[in-house]
C-alpha cells in the first residue's frame, strides 16, 4: 500500500477502536414512558426496565398506597427526577386525561406508552354477571382504548411520532376455561393495538401487543384471588397450578414479569423501528403448537 493509505487505515482503525472504548449513550435517554398499572407487578418490571435504560417514567395506577411506595422506592434507586406517580383510572375518561397533563407538565411530553393495568377474573360462562362482563370490558377494552386515544392525541400534536406497547393476553388468542369476559376483552385490546398501528404509522406512531402466558411471580394477579380462584376450582395447591404451566409448556420454563418487561422494552425501543401492528407472546411456547 502507499505510505499515505496505510496511515489511513491505522488512523481509522484507532479511531473505531477509540469510540468502541467511549461510554454510549443508554438508548432511552431522552425518552418518556407512561406506564399504566406500573405500581403492579408486570407494570413494575416495565418501569424498571426502561429507568435502567435511561428513560423517565410516569405511572399510572389506581392503587394509592402501592403507587406512592413504587415511586418512592424507585427515586431512590434511580433519582426522583427520572420517576413520578399519578393516580388514575383508567376506565375514567377525566382521570386519564388528567394523568396526561400532569406527565406532560413534569416531562414535557410522552414519546411511549404502555398499557398494561388490568384485573382477572374466574367465572363460567353460566355464572358471568352483567356485572363481571361489564368489570372486564371496562378496565381492559375501554381503559386500553383511553389511555391508547389520549397518547395518540398527544404524539400526534407533538409530532415526533411514538410508541406504544399493549400487555394483552394469550388469552386474547385462544381461550381458557371460566375466564370469557376476560378472554373477550383481551382480544378487544389486540384488535385496538392494530387499529393504531394502521392509523398512527403516517405520522410515526408504532403500536404493538406483548401476550404474556401466566406470569408466575411478583404478580397481584397471579398471586392474588385468581390464582386462588383457579386452584381450588381445580382441587390443586397454587404450587401445583405454577408447575402445571410450566409444564405443559414447550420449553418447560415460567414466564416472569421481567421476561415480559423484555419484549415490551424491545417492542417500545427504536430497537423495533420496523415492527408494527405486531405480537410477541411470551408464552415458553404454548401458542405455537396443539397440546403435546
Ligand atoms: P397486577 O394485579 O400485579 O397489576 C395490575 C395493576 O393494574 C395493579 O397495580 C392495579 O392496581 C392496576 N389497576 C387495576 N385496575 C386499574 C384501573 N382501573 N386503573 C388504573 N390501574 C388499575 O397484575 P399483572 O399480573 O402485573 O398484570 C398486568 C397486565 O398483564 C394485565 O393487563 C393482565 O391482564 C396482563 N396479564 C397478566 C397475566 C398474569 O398471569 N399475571 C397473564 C396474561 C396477561
Amino acid at each position: 500500500l502507499p505510505e499515505q493509505e496505510a496511515f489511513d487505515i491505522e488512523y481509522w482503525l484507532l479511531e473505531e477502536a477509540k469510540l468502541q472504548r467511549m461510554p454510549k449513550a443508554k438508548p432511552l435517554v431522552g425518552k418518556v414512558a407512561v406506564v399504566t398499572g406500573g405500581a403492579g407487578g408486570i407494570g413494575r418490571a416495565i418501569v424498571e426496565r426502561f429507568l435502567n435504560e435511561g428513560g423517565c417514567v410516569a405511572l399510572l395506577d389506581i392503587d394509592v398506597e402501592a403507587l406512592e411506595s413504587t415511586r418512592a422506592e424507585l427515586a431512590k434507586r434511580f433519582g426522583k427526577d427520572v420517576v413520578r406517580s399519578m393516580v388514575c383510572d383508567v376506565t375514567s375518561e377525566d382521570s386519564v386525561i388528567n394523568a396526561y397533563v400532569q406527565a406532560t407538565l413534569e416531562f414535557g411530553g410522552v414519546d411511549i406508552l404502555v398499557s398494561n393495568a388490568g384485573i382477572a377474573s374466574a367465572a363460567p360462562i353460566e355464572d358471568t354477571s352483567l356485572a363481571l362482563w361489564m368489570r372486564n370490558q371496562n378496565i381492559l377494552a375501554t381503559g386500553y382504548f383511553l389511555v391508547g386515544r389520549e397518547a395518540f392525541r398527544l404524539m400526534k400534536a407533538q409530532a415526533i411520532g411514538g410508541a406504544m406497547v399493549y400487555i394483552a393476553s394469550k388469552n386474547g388468542m385462544v381461550a381458557s376455561a371460566q375466564a370469557s369476559a376476560y378472554c373477550a376483552a383481551k382480544a378487544a385490546e389486540i384488535q385496538l393495538s392494530r387499529s393504531f398501528a394502521l392509523e398512527g404509522a403516517p405520522l410515526g406512531i408504532r403500536s404493538n401487543v406483548v401476550n404474556p402466558d401466566a406470569v408466575i411471580r411478583g404478580s397481584k394477579i397471579w398471586t392474588g384471588a385468581w390464582s386462588q380462584e383457579r386452584a381450588a376450582a381445580n382441587k390443586i395447591s397454587e404450587e401445583e397450578l405454577e408447575a402445571f404451566y410450566r409444564d405443559r409448556s414447550m420449553l418447560k420454563r415460567s414466564v416472569f414479569p421481567e421476561d415480559i418487561a423484555e419484549a415490551t422494552y424491545f417492542l417500545a425501543s427504536d430497537l423495533a423501528a420496523k415492527s408494527t401492528g405486531n405480537i410477541i407472546n411470551v408464552d415458553a411456547g404454548n401458542l405455537a403448537a396443539f397440546p403435546r
